[in-house]
């Protein structure tokens, strides 16, 4: 089966280099050049995964991100202009999955579409019995998270993150092992990542059960993340 892409992004120079590397990995590319038009697409082809530039006219990254999350979990790969930090941080708080700055190198365009999908597809085919603890529940054949009684909607990352923590209660995983874990990447570097999903999770947590349900996943300063079940 065919993986589609949609891709966000107004410059057609920079639709012509993702349409060809990713064409030539096998993935179909479905192209939109403003926001409306890639919310339009969204609906209509169901992508596999969502390339987001920040930089739109009409309607920009931002609001078509929030727009994407209050309908879909699919996996978003912020494209990001040079050298502004700010948005990766805002892109991973608001719901991508990763980012990736430009200039880049299209063998790491590749490989960060190619680790989120792997991410996505393994939700189905994880070997991990389910988890439950009274507080919190994992199944991993359908992908779906409750809080006591409600269901949370997760991203693929998301989940993994979670699944990395649970599968060990109350020991911390650095955040370079989160993204060897979760994520895929061994490189230990891009650490925000880890950051902001873990801020994300902790956000849909809190919904769901309030902030002690947020509190379930802790941070141990200077060493990392871990889970706790919250006391009754
Ligand atoms: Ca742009």
């Amino acid at each position: 089966m065919t993986s589609t892409v949609l891709l966000i992004e107004d410059a057609p120079d920079i639709r012509l280099a993702v349409r060809s590397v990713l064409g030539r990995a096998g993935m179909s590319v479905v192209e939109a050049e403003d926001g409306r038009s890639g919310l339009r697409a969204l609906f209509s082809t169901q992508p596999s995964l969502v390339i987001l530039d920040i930089g739109l006219p009409d309607l920009d990254g931002w609001e078509v991100l929030e727009r994407i999350r209050d309908v879909t979990e699919v996996p978003v790969l912020i494209l990001s202009a040079r050298g502004l930090e700010t948005d990766k941080v805002r892109g991973l708080r608001a719901g991508a999955d990763d980012y990736i700055t430009k200039p880049y190198g299209n063998q790491e365009l590749l490989a960060r579409v190619e680790a989120l999908m792997r991410r996505a597809d393994q939700r189905s085919e994880t070997v991990d019995e389910s988890f439950a603890d009274g507080f919190l529940a994992i199944d991993h054949q359908s992908g779906s998270v409750w809080v006591h009684d409600e269901l949370i909607e997760l991203t693929p990352i998301e989940l993994r993150l979670l699944a990395a923590l649970t599968r060990r209660p109350g020991v911390v995983s650095t955040p370079q092992q989160l993204l060897d874990t979760a994520w895929g990447d061994p490189t230990g570097s891009g650490v925000d990542r880890v950051k902001y999903a873990v801020l994300r999770v902790r956000r849909k947590l809190a919904e769901a059960g309030g902030e002690e349900a947020a509190a379930a996943l802790e941070t141990v300063r200077g060493f990392g993340y871990r889970y706790m079940r919250p006391a009754d």
